[in-house]
């Protein structure tokens, strides 16, 4: 699969030498001269790379990896800036550059920081695909290996119990469990207390998954029990 790279650079030299050692190399690349125009070029190609520029026409490298790390935390983003800018440097780093490179570079330098950055960026996403096995309802997603539990984007707490508990009510997604079965299944068999501690343990977890104006994910079923279930 050939890697696409997006080079920002408004100097028509530097951006023209970029492109031929690039294309060199196999990837694909596309070039924009100003800021409106490198997002632009973002938001249609979704690069697997951008070199970025600082100081460009229109707003600035720095205010556009702003805008691509709004919603984009992943593609790797290289900034060239200007020999001794320790200010263009923090800022850019700050922002999540993955890297920069200062002006003038070496080109084979360039290429291998391009080549490293690409690599890093595959090896994320394989490694993201193997513990990719997150449990879903609505906005809600627990991941069983990493324990993480997010709930429209905002991370939430749960002790051991708790998260086994959501664990088997999102396993068991629009069935409606009774308190012995959840019991069963969450505390095991050698727990003889009596059921309320269901109650109580579905208490803590909605109110730490269900608060501040969400759908209520986990519906009581009267005389029965409980099930979690999206709202269509
Ligand atoms: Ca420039």
């Amino acid at each position: 699969m050939t890697e696409s790279i997006l080079v920002v650079e408004d100097e028509v030299k530097i951006a023209r030498l970029l492109q031929i050692e690039l294309e060199c190399e196999g990837y694909r690349v596309d070039i924009a001269g100003s800021g409106h125009e490198g997002l632009e070029s973002y938001q249609n190609r979704q690069p697997d790379l951008i070199l970025l520029d600082v100081m460009l026409p229109g707003f600035s490298g720095i205010e556009l990896l702003r805008r691509i790390r709004l919603n984009d935390a992943h593609t790797p983003v290289l900034m060239l800036t200007a020999k001794g800018s320790v200010e263009d440097k923090v800022s850019g780093l700050d922002l999540g550059a993955n890297d920069y490179i200062t002006k003038p570079f070496q080109i084979e330098e360039l290429l291998a920081r391009v080549r490293a950055a690409l690599r890093l960026a595959s090896a994320r996403t394989a490694a993201e695909t193997v513990t990719d096995q997150w449990l879903k309802a609505e906005d809600l997603q627990l991941n069983e290996t990493t324990r993480e539990v997010i709930r429209a984007g905002r991370r939430i707490d749960l002790t051991p119990r708790e998260f086994d508990l959501l664990v088997y009510l999102l396993k068991n997604k629009r069935q409606v469990l009774n308190r012995e079965q959840i019991m069963t299944a969450v505390w095991g068999y050698d727990y003889y207390g009596d059921t309320n501690v269901v109650d109580v343990y579905i208490r803590y977890v909605r109110k730490k998954i269900d608060q501040g104006g969400q759908n209520e994910l986990i519906h009581t079923v009267r005389g029965i029990g409980y099930v979690l279930k999206e709202s269509q």
